[in-house]
């Protein structure tokens, strides 16, 4: 798999998948079988804001709640996580979520958008603009389909087009 690059349509806003990721991802869905799944991703942001770049996904926190149809992302272990990639030497802090629909057709659920909101909104994270990554089934070709999303505060969620 290689980087993914996707573009809000309005060109505000652009986000980079590492290959890296993308492969974890995709491990990470395969071993969640016929439920849902999730966790957080971590990276960085362009020096003018413009560009998310995403360098990593960590897997579902142990205290998590999956089912076929819903998952509840968990916490433990995310702030000490956290902590240790603001303090390492390249920097890198929570920017959003990532989300397992064990379908073909994904789409986000109106409760996945709510969730980003209540991200964007509250200072747990300290994150306006989160992403919210959602993936699903592999296709007949196996690879992984996937959809991406920056979800800002006050405005409503935007999709990132590939290019
Ligand atoms: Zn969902």
């Amino acid at each position: 798999m290689k980087t993914w690059k996707g573009r809000t349509a309005d060109s505000t806003f652009a986000v980079e998948l590492q290959a890296s990721v993308l492969g974890v991802l995709d491990r990470y869905c395969r071993d969640a079988g016929s439920v849902e799944t999730g966790g957080i991703l971590i990276g960085c942001y362009s020096d003018d804001l413009t560009l998310a770049i995403v360098s990593e996904a960590t897997p579902p926190p142990t205290d998590s709640k999956q089912s076929r149809f819903w998952f509840v992302r968990g916490v433990s272990g995310l702030r000490e996580m956290l902590q240790a990639r603001w303090r390492a030497k390249e920097r890198t802090f929570y920017i959003g979520e990532w989300h397992f629909h064990p379908v073909n057709h994904v789409e986000p659920s109106s409760e996945d958008f709510g969730q980003m909101i209540e991200i964007s909104r509250g200072r747990e994270y300290d994150c306006k603009e989160p992403l919210l990554l959602i993936l699903g089934a592999s296709s007949y070709d196996g690879r992984r389909i996937f959809r991406a999303f920056v979800c800002p505060a006050e405005e409503s969620p935007k999709e990132f087009l590939g290019r």
